[in-house]
C-alpha cells in the first residue's frame, strides 16, 4: 500500500482479502480464540508467537483497522483505543509514572486538559503547560531532569491554534524526549505529523475518522524513530525487562519500531481493559473509506462559511486558521496546505447573551456536544465541555467565554450560511 496515495490508503489500507475471503473486513464478535495445546497458547503470552487469545488485548478486526490508520499516518505499529480519552492517557502513561513530568501546548481539548492538569496530578504525573506562542527560552526552560515527553494538538479543539510542529519536535528531541501530536482535527488526509518530526500521533476516531457520530474511540501510532534506547534511563518502562510480563524488555524483543505499541498493548491494554468493540472498529473502517473525499468538503465548507462571518458586522471576531490574515496563516499553509477541518470558531458580537439567541435561532444547525460529523453542529464551550474550567484556565486554553464552536458538516454550503443569517437577524 505504500506507494499509492492517501485516498487510496484509506479506501484499501489495512486488509487485503485472499481468495473467496469477505470484501468487507469481518467483524470477529468474539472475546477468545481456540488452541489444540496449551504450549501454542503459552507462546502467545510470552509474546513469542503472534496470535489472538483474548479480546480486551487484541482482536483482529480491530487491529486490521488500525493497521489502515498507521498506514495512513506512515507509522510502524498502531492500536485501537476504546475513545480519544482512552488515547491520550495510554499514549502518556506509557511513558510517564509517578514521580515524572511532561508538558503540554495550553492549546488542547478539554478533555485533555483535565486529564493532564488534575487526573493525572492525582496519579503523581505533573504536567507543564506552555503557550503555542511560547519563546524558545520558555520552552526550554519548562524541562527538568524528569521530563518524559512533549504533547500538543495540530490543530486546537476548539482553539483551532495550529502547532509548529516542527519547531516543537526540535526542542523536545534536543531534550531527548518524544513529541506526541494530537491529530484528530485534520486527520492524516491534511497533515502527517510524522513527515514534520512528531514521534507518536493519537486520534479520537470519534470525530472526522468515523465521521458520522456513530461511535467513539481512538487510536495511537508510533513513527517507530524514537531511539528510546538512547535515552535509557529516562524510559525504564521500554528498555529495561518488565516483570510484570515475563521479563522481556520491549526495545531488545520487538525493536525501536514495535516497542512502544506492544508495551501498551501488553501492559496497559492488560491492566486499564480500555478496548474497542469489534463493531465500532467496523463503523470506523467505514468512515475511513470516505475520509479523504470528506476532508476535502468538510474543509471548504468551513472556509465559505468562515469568509461569510469575517465578512459580517454582528460577528466579532472569527478564528478560523485557512482564513487569509488568520494568526496562523503561515503555520497553516506550511502544515496543512491541502485543507485544515470544517471547525470554525467565532464571538457573536453582545457576548453570551446574543450566543444564546443565536444558538436557538439555528434550525439547520444543531446544538451538540460534538464536532466533525456529517451533519452541523454548534456548541458554546463556557457553558458546556469546558464549564469545569475558571475562567483564567478558559483563556490560558484559548477558549473565551463569547466562543462559539461551529462544526461544517457536509450539507451545501450555502444551505448553512443561510441557516446563520436567519439567525444572526433573530439577536
Ligand atoms: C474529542 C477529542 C478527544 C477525546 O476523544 P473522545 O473520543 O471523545 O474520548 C481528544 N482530542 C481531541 C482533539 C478531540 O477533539
Amino acid at each position: 500500500m505504500n506507494k499509492h496515495t492517501i485516498g487510496t490508503k484509506c479506501v484499501q489500507g489495512g486488509y487485503t482479502p485472499g481468495n473467496g475471503e469477505p470484501r468487507q473486513v469481518p467483524i470477529i464478535q468474539s472475546t477468545t480464540f481456540k488452541y489444540a495445546t496449551s504450549e501454542e497458547m503459552g507462546k502467545l503470552f510470552d509474546l513469542e508467537a503472534s496470535g489472538y487469545f483474548y479480546s480486551r488485548l487484541q482482536n483482529p478486526t480491530c487491529d486490521t483497522v488500525a493497521a489502515k490508520i498507521c498506514e495512513l499516518e506512515g507509522g510502524t505499529a498502531a492500536m485501537l483505543t476504546s475513545s480519544g480519552m482512552a488515547a491520550s492517557f495510554l499514549a502518556v502513561f506509557n511513558l510517564c509514572s509517578a514521580g515524572d513530568h511532561f508538558i503540554s501546548c495550553s492549546a488542547i481539548y478539554g478533555g485533555t486538559f483535565n486529564l493532564f492538569a488534575v487526573t493525572l496530578k492525582r496519579m503523581g504525573i505533573e504536567c507543564t503547560f506552555i503557550s503555542p506562542d511560547c519563546t524558545d527560552e520558555e520552552f526550554n526552560a519548562a524541562f527538568k531532569e524528569n521530563t518524559k515527553l512533549v504533547f500538543g494538538e495540530t490543530i486546537a479543539n476548539p482553539a483551532l491554534r495550529v502547532l509548529d510542529i516542527e519547531r516543537f519536535a526540535n526542542i523536545a528531541h534536543a531534550h531527548g524526549v518524544p513529541l506526541i501530536i494530537d491529530n484528530t482535527f485534520p486527520t492524516p488526509v491534511h497533515c502527517r505529523p510524522f513527515e514534520w518530526g512528531a514521534d507518536i500521533v493519537t486520534h479520537a476516531t470519534t470525530k472526522y475518522m468515523d465521521g458520522h457520530g456513530s461511535a467513539v474511540g481512538g487510536a495511537i501510532v508510533d513513527s517507530g524513530k524514537f531511539d528510546w534506547t538512547k535515552y535509557a534511563e529516562k524510559f525504564p518502562g521500554l528498555c529495561t525487562p518488565d516483570e510484570s510480563y515475563h521479563g522481556i524488555t520491549y526495545t531488545e524483543r520487538f525493536g525501536i519500531e514495535g516497542a512502544y505499541i506492544t508495551k501498551a498493548t501488553a501492559q496497559l491494554m492488560r491492566d486499564l481493559g480500555v478496548t474497542p468493540a469489534p463493531m465500532s472498529a467496523y463503523l470506523l473502517n467505514l468512515g475511513l473509506e470516505s475520509l479523504h473525499v470528506r476532508m476535502k468538503r468538510h474543509s471548504d465548507n468551513g472556509l465559505a462559511v468562515a469568509k461569510f462571518l469575517k465578512d459580517n458586522d454582528k460577528i466579532g471576531w472569527v478564528k478560523f486558521p485557512a482564513l487569509e490574515g488568520d494568526e496562523d496563516y503561515e503555520l497553516t499553509k506550511k502544515y496543512l496546505p491541502d485543507g485544515t477541518c470544517g471547525v470554525i470558531s467565532f464571538g457573536v458580537k453582545g457576548g453570551r447573551q446574543a450566543a444564546s439567541k443565536f444558538m436557538a435561532a439555528l434550525k439547520l444547525i444543531a446544538i451538540e456536544t460534538h464536532v466533525a460529523d456529517a451533519r452541523s453542529c454548534c456548541l458554546h464551550p463556557a457553558t458546556a465541555t469546558h464549564r469545569q474550567l475558571s475562567d483564567a484556565e478558559l483563556i490560558a486554553a484559548g477558549v473565551g467565554p463569547d466562543l462559539i464552536r461551529l462544526s461544517c458538516g457536509l450539507e451545501d454550503a450555502n444551505d448553512l450560511i443561510a441557516d446563520i443569517e436567519q439567525a444572526l437577524a433573530a439577536i
